[in-house]
């Protein structure tokens, strides 16, 4: 029997910015950045008790003006 496909599991979560769900894969690694399609908001991703988290990224735009 073959099967193709479809037995990933998503994992989703809430956009802090703008609520919007953000679907991502299960498998996703440690480390890797998942942008929000909406608005733009970055997330890494961790891995808590073997399932992964999206941490949201704190950019350092630091503007001293010029
Ligand atoms: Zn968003």
């Amino acid at each position: 029997m073959t099967l193709k496909g479809d037995d990933k599991t998503m994992e989703t979560v809430q956009c802090n910015s703008c609520d919007n769900p953000i679907v991502f894969d299960e498998d996703a690694i440690e480390g890797e950045v998942i942008v929000c399609p909406i608005c733009g908001a970055e997330y890494e991703v961790k891995i808590e008790d073997g399932s992964p988290i999206l941490v949201e990224l704190v950019l350092e735009g630091e503007d001293w003006g010029e």
